[in-house]
């Protein structure tokens, strides 16, 4: 009889013991998949850099340093609205070795193999325009022709730069099927064109840094209402 009694404690036990473990385990995956949603991996592309400057503008501005410090203004806003960031440089170094033939084709090439392995939900690569008539200015946001998606990230990002950058003219995206990036990338990447370092009163904005703060924080909001558009 006594054993009879213990058998049933121990069981009785055991089940409050499972059902504790199962309610806790559910809380444990509800917070990690909240989690997930804000921690989606996002690629920032500074182009250029290194042997590489880029478009070279008035009084001999090179893209490649506009291209990284507001790269790295845009890292530092998608960071604190949650998302995970790689990207593909952080100084001033393209990705190709010094002793490489063809560095462009290299370094174009490691950029391509990096975003395979790290897979992001989208990538934006920042880089600046240039055009022989100096009065020309304006963002701009390219992306793969046949790309849906990038056609949707493009105009969600053209949007947000053009109401909070209030271009004198504003732009519309536009489609292309040769740059190297759009045509390679396997996953959502879009070229944000923040401005044309040929015109004189862009490229001085370009490098205040309270111009470049204003631009990355519109590419992040463009990002955020584009993943927002998804879910
Ligand atoms: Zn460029």
């Amino acid at each position: 009889m006594k054993k009879y009694v213990m058998e049933l404690v121990m069981s009785g036990l055991l089940l409050v013991c499972f059902l504790l473990l199962s309610r806790q385990a559910a809380q444990v995956s509800g917070n990690t998949k909240s989690q997930g949603n804000n921690r989606e991996v996002i690629a920032v592309d500074p182009g250029h850099g290194g042997g590489d400057p880029g478009m070279i503008g008035v009084d001999n501005l090179k893209e490649k340093g506009i291209n990284l410090e507001i790269a790295r203004k845009l890292e530092r806003v998608l960071t604190e609205k949650g998302y995970r960031v790689v990207m593909t440089r952080k100084e001033d170094q393209g990705l190709y070795d010094p002793s490489a033939l063809n560095k462009k084709a290299q370094d174009m090439q490691r950029r391509i193999a990096l975003l395979e392995e790290v897979s992001p939900v989208l990538t934006v690569s920042i880089h600046q325009n240039s055009y022989s008539d100096p009065s020309v200015r304006g963002p701009q946001v390219f992306y793969y022709e046949s790309s849906q998606e990038g056609k949707k990230l493009a105009q969600a990002v053209q949007e947000e730069m053009n109401q909070k950058l209030l271009p004198q003219r504003p732009r519309q995206i536009k489609g292309n099927t040769s740059y190297y990036l759009l045509k390679r990338s396997k996953g959502t990447l879009v070229i944000v064109e923040c401005g044309f370092l040929t015109n004189p009163e862009e490229a001085e904005l370009l490098q205040k840094e309270e111009y470049q703060q204003k631009v990355a924080g519109a590419v992040a909001d463009g990002i955020e209402s584009y993943l927002n558009s998804r879910k």
